[in-house]
């Protein structure tokens, strides 16, 4: 992990609660973070600089971004099209500029339903092969798109808690981009997976998490970048498996060994394993489909209230203008 040493990152973020500077802050996790007890904002400490290149992309430890996993290419697909499932129930269709677009799934879904695709994406490798294989236009940054272009939709999954100074590039570099919607999705650091595992949450990731984001501090970021937040959701895994059944009963029986958030010192924890820590995905058959689907079944209320009460892994807040 590189980190630029020193520069304190809650210092280049702006107080959401309007005051120039988040003070008094708290350490947390040993002083890995730093949260700001005036708005909450919670900030990887030292900010990290992290190098998206090929690595990334190709490989067994990409964060869940290869190209060639199986099990990232299914769950993204079921993600997406669950999400745009939704989008689309509510009324919208037409243009999306998906910001951060990676491998593409995101794109190759909205395609396959007949929207017009525009990507961004600032690594080379990545961008250049999701052109190639899309046949969309995808640039590296925003400031390459014409001037007056809007979109119906514009997506941002799994980019906001990567960015140094998030107000600013919403305020000033997608806000002009929208036509209809933002759709933000990040990791809920308010998530019961966060708040069992702590420091070792698969999700922390602070060698490229520069903000991690609970749902009032990312609604109170949208709405002071100009936005109307219209909906604020948290949703569990989209691709459900017996591994999840049991990462999520997991999760319970650590909530009464280690119920309080903040515990423990960053030094010597291990990242959990997690559903996503496959690279190979097929989807069950015979028993073993029987008792994935006995298992969804069994488990629907409690995810659906654990997503009720914010308290699932996806942070998705979808605003306008
Ligand atoms: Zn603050």
């Amino acid at each position: 992990m590189t980190r630029d040493a020193g520069l304190r990152q809650l210092d280049h973020l702006g107080c959401l609660d309007g005051a120039d500077g988040h003070a008094p802050t708290e350490p947390l996790y040993g002083g890995l973070l730093e949260r700001c007890a005036r708005c909450g904002l919670v900030a990887t400490r030292e900010r990290p600089a992290f190098e998206y290149d090929e690595r990334y992309f190709v490989g067994d430890d990409t964060g869940g971004y290869a190209f060639d996993s199986v099990f990232a290419q299914t769950y993204d697909a079921k993600r997406f099209d669950d999400e745009l499932g939704r989008i689309e129930a509510s009324g919208l269709h037409g243009s999306v500029l998906d910001v951060g677009c990676a491998t593409g799934t995101f794109l190759r879904r909205a395609l396959a339903r007949g929207w017009r695709c525009t990507g961004v994406e600032i690594a080379d490798y990545a961008r250049q092969r999701v052109q190639g294989e899309l046949g969309v236009p995808v640039v590296a940054s925003l400031a390459e798109l014409p001037d007056d272009e809007r979109y119906d939709l514009v997506t941002l999954h799994h980019v906001l808690e990567h960015i140094h100074d998030p107000l600013g590039f919403l305020r000033d570099e997608i806000r002009p981009r929208v036509g209809g919607r933002l759709l933000v999705e990040v990791p809920n650091f308010a998530s019961l997976g966060s708040r069992v595992h702590g420091p070792g949450w698969r999700d922390l990731r602070p060698d490229q998490h520069v903000v991690h984001y609970t749902p009032t501090t990312l609604a109170r970021l949208v709405e002071r970048a100009g936005f109307r937040v219209r909906e604020v959701t948290t949703l569990a895994e989209p691709l459900w498996s017996l591994r999840g059944s049991l990462y999520t009963l997991g999760l319970l029986r650590g909530l009464v060994w280690a119920p309080s958030h903040g515990n423990g010192a960053a030094n010597g924890a291990r990242p959990t394993a997690s559903p996503a820590d496959v690279t190979d995905y097929r989807p069950p058959v015979g028993l073993k489909k029987a008792a994935t689907e006995l298992s969804r079944l069994a488990m629907a209320p409690l995810v659906a209230a654990l997503d009720r009460a914010g308290l699932s892994e996806r942070l998705v807040v979808e605003a306008r203008l």
